[in-house]
């Protein structure tokens, strides 16, 4: 994880150096552009390491302790829209191929298709199904969305500065998200600007801190949440997004966002509240069922889609399902943590006494 700076039990190389320190360095560095990329749970849980109540939403005084820390900013959230385009999109393929008959030129997946931003989920997939990797989703992780847009857009448009200069900052509630940025298939920045005839390694993002390395990051630069200057960072266009984006922090936030794209796609018109129910028999798993009209043809569809969250307990039946070519559904958000990434493995470690059932209930409404 990154974090374990003596000794790792696993024998993992160790980095000697503390990532928080890293990027202080690199903030103080005039020569280097650092660019952070915040993702939807942190700025509802750093209030909790500044002894703000837990929930507490502090996005602008978050943005403001980026701004004072010497970060330029590229939302997560304006990437999570990004994600969900393209899994909406590549849902659609599928649905009008699959479901509607329609004929395709390219090469789909089969469905269900998996949801594919928890790198938990993806590694244990890797591990343990790797027949049912083909239905995951082809779109990156958001994290690694805005890591490829910074080094490309954004140093060219928006900072105006040297690619190679960019340092991307992942500020996640997770610690899979450091293996995840590991991976050394998420460079296609490299791609592109080997496109323009510029070589270097440029790796999407660079170091990830999560929500407690932020937390202790603000503390040695003796910046509080709580009294700091908030900001609003309303004229970067990289710091906008939907309220879809949003609510891809919760369990059935990346469903209910992607799904929301598609069905407007195929029918034009917007999906009222859409009422997610327990799967009898398979615990801590939901469903839910829409029906489409598609705008073109007048043909009905049945979506039916499930969201499971807690790899370790729940998501294996629906696996096993998938595997023996029974299940019933089209689309599967799998979340490894219990109640999605508001409950990441880098997030504070219960500082007001909450369990992970309140700190749930303190942002999802509907849990
Ligand atoms: Fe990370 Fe957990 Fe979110 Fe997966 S569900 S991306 S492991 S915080």
């Amino acid at each position: 994880c990154g974090q374990c700076l003596v000794n790792c039990p696993f024998g993992a190389p160790q980095d000697t150096v503390d990532v928080v320190d890293k990027v202080i360095d690199k903030l103080k560095n005039k020569q280097v552009t650092v660019v952070g990329t915040i993702a939807p749970a942190v700025r509802v849980a750093i209030g909790e390491e500044f002894g703000m109540e837990p929930g507490s939403l502090v996005t602008e005084k978050m943005y403001g302790a980026m701004k004072q820390a010497g970060f330029k900013v590229l939302d997560t959230n304006f990437t999570a829209d990004q994600t969900i385009m393209e899994e909406g999109m590549e849902l659609i393929a599928k649905i009008r191929h699959y479901a509607l008959g329609e004929p395709s030129e390219h090469h789909l997946g089969p469905l269900p298709q998996f949801t594919s931003c928890c790198p938990a989920w993806v590694r244990y997939a890797e591990l343990y199904y790797p027949e049912l990797l083909p239905n995951m989703s082809s779109a990156k992780s958001p994290m690694m969305m805005a890591g490829a847009l910074g080094k490309t857009y954004g140093a060219k448009e928006i900072w105006k500065v040297d690619p190679a200069s960019v340092f991307m900052v992942g500020v996640m509630p997770c610690t899979a998200k450091k293996f995840e940025a590991s991976r050394p298939e998420f460079n296609s920045a490299a791609h592109y600007w080997q496109t323009q005839g510029k070589s270097g390694s440029y790796p999407d993002i660079d170091v990830v801190l999560t929500t407690r390395d932020l937390a202790r990051l603000f503390k040695k630069l003796n910046i509080d949440i709580k009294t700091v200057a908030e900001f609003s960072d309303k004229d970067n266009p990289l710091a906008q997004y939907s309220g879809a984006g949003t609510i891809f922090a919760n369990t059935g936030g990346v469903m209910e966002a992607a799904l929301r794209t598609a069905y407007f796609v195929i029918t034009g018109k917007e999906l009222d509240v859409l009422e997610f129910k327990p799967v009898r028999g398979l615990k801590g798993v939901k469903e839910a069922s829409v029906t489409m009209k598609d705008a073109k043809t007048g043909k009905e569809v049945t979506l039916k889609v499930a969201v499971a969250h807690g790899t370790k307990e729940n998501v294996k039946p629906l696996l096993d399902e998938v595997k023996a070519g029974k299940s019933p559904y089209h689309f599967i958000e799998i979340m490894n943590c219990p109640g999605g990434c508001v409950n990441g493995g880098g997030q504070p470690i219960n500082p007001m006494g909450t369990s992970w059932l309140d700190k749930a209930k303190a942002v999802l409404p509907w849990s």
